[in-house]
């Protein structure tokens, strides 16, 4: 999300006639979009504009700034320790940063910026700013966008600060959405990532169901009609609100793609009950039954936390009969971070960080033996794959996607980045694929 709000950020500066820089030494402007979900994310962005600050000194024309949740959660306190800092912008404002840029630089060329009472802090609510992340900056043969739908959640699990950094759920309509996917398959994108905080809630408090579907199923369907759009993504869902109308989208929509990011969080209904998940371990593993009887071969991945208040081994052993029995494709397992004024950093029963840290080391080791098992039964197949570029580690190879949304290695032309290209498998390792092209497909049949 973060990702789509700087394109967001990008494009405005662009269609003011900003470039740009190759690096932050030859910017004129220098934002940092933050993430506040943990801690490190945090003292990261902070110690980054540290460093910045350096620069400050040799290059005064240069505007400072900090977006999104860190901004929104922090304000003005910011410019405490750092007051080279001419910008906070929260999660509902991104659509003014450009005016805002602009109104700085204008500023410092007249010499009034000495003064810190002249940086702009904007943090406050905005009626409909979930309709204005639309546009973005698409490079040349991008083959993969984000759309944002809707922002905030109202779910209040009780780790997460993100309720109060993105304020509540708010969504766009199905026919915003549809514009905007339409215009980027025109521009030659092929594959959409729908996003929201719990994208399967999408619109639920502003448009009704129609013949027992949710709006997300709705939007699911109006985007499925777009002609040449290949893929369709969503992420993150909530395993709340994931009825059988989503269910049977796998069945009739062969657009959406073979992959279900899931987040669990833990495997103890004990603790999901204290993070104020309100599922049960068991619903979460008869869903995931139900999504792959659904979807053969659909990828399942999730998102866990491990060493939440309170966290027994014996929860934790539950966590990890969850991830043994569910065999995912692949997890992200983080240690439990305390977020500033929320109900879970003042619960008693803190857990200590080696405890996390063991926790954390053995579930990744058994989400890798399944991720490594998994992707080896691949080798041999022939999986389309969406090549979106050079690799990043090794720029003579090139990286796709397939529709599990692995990542697969190839060699190949040129031509390829954009398109989807047939990849036969011949080593496969838990995080990565590596093939060779049988063909590109110019269109694939669906
Ligand atoms: S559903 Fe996701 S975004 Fe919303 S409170 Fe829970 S963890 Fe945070």
């Amino acid at each position: 999300m973060n990702e789509r709000d700087s394109e967001q950020v990008a494009h405005s500066l662009i269609e003011l006639g900003y470039e740009r820089a190759a690096n932050e030494s030859e910017a004129d402007v220098v934002l940092l979009n933050t993430c506040s979900v943990r801690d490190m994310a945090d003292q990261k962005a902070l110690g980054k504009m540290g460093m910045l600050g350096r620069m400050a000194n040799e290059r005064p024309h240069v505007v400072f700034g900090f977006l999104g949740c860190m901004a929104q959660a922090r304000g003005e306190s910011l410019l405490k320790n750092l007051p080279h800092v001419d910008l906070v912008v929260g999660t509902q404002k991104f659509h003014r940063v450009a005016d805002y840029v602009e109104n700085l630089r204008q500023r410092k060329a007249a010499g009034a910026m000495d003064d810190p009472r002249f940086s702009i802090i904007d943090i406050e609510e905005e009626v409909g700013s979930q309709s204005t992340i639309r546009k973005q900056q698409l490079a040349p043969r991008q083959s993969t966008a984000f759309v944002s739908i809707m922002q905030g959640c109202n779910m209040h699990c009780t780790f997460c600060i993100v309720p109060q950094t993105r304020g509540a759920e708010r969504s766009r309509t199905i026919e915003e959405i549809v514009d905007e996917i339409r215009e980027l398959v025109s521009a030659g994108v092929k594959e959409v990532t729908l996003l929201g905080q719990i994208v399967n809630l999408y619109g639920r408090h502003e448009f009704p169901k129609i013949n027992h579907k949710s709006p997300f199923v709705q939007l699911l369907e109006a985007a499925h009609e777009i002609e040449g759009l290949e893929r369709l993504r969503f992420t993150s869902p909530h395993p709340i609100g994931f009825r059988e109308d989503l269910i049977d989208a796998y069945r009739h929509l062969p657009k959406l793609v073979d992959h279900l990011h899931l987040p669990v969080q833990s495997g103890s209904n004990k603790i999901l009950k204290a993070m104020h998940r309100t599922y049960t371990a068991e619903k979460y593993v008869d869903l995931v039954r139900r999504v792959r009887d659904a979807r053969k071969g659909i990828a399942v991945t999730t998102d866990i936390i491990v060493g939440f208040p309170g966290e027994t081994e014996e929860d934790f052993q539950q966590t990890r009969t969850l991830v043994e029995q569910v065999q995912f494709d692949n997890a992200f397992v983080f240690r439990y971070s305390p977020r500033r004024d929320t109900p879970a950093s003042e619960m008693a029963d803190q857990i200590d960080e080696r405890t996390k840290e063991r926790r954390n080391h053995d579930l990744l080791d058994i989400v890798n033996r399944s991720a490594v098992r998994i992707n080896q039964r691949l080798v041999g197949q022939t999986l389309e794959v969406l090549c979106e570029g050079p690799s990043k580690t090794n720029p003579s190879r090139l990286m796709g996607r397939a529709r599990t949304n692995k990542i697969v290695l190839f060699e190949g032309s040129d031509d390829f980045p954009g398109r989807l290209v047939e990849v036969r498998i011949e080593r496969a390792t838990g995080f990565s694929l590596y093939g060779s092209p049988v063909r590109a497909a110019a269109t694939i049949a669906l």
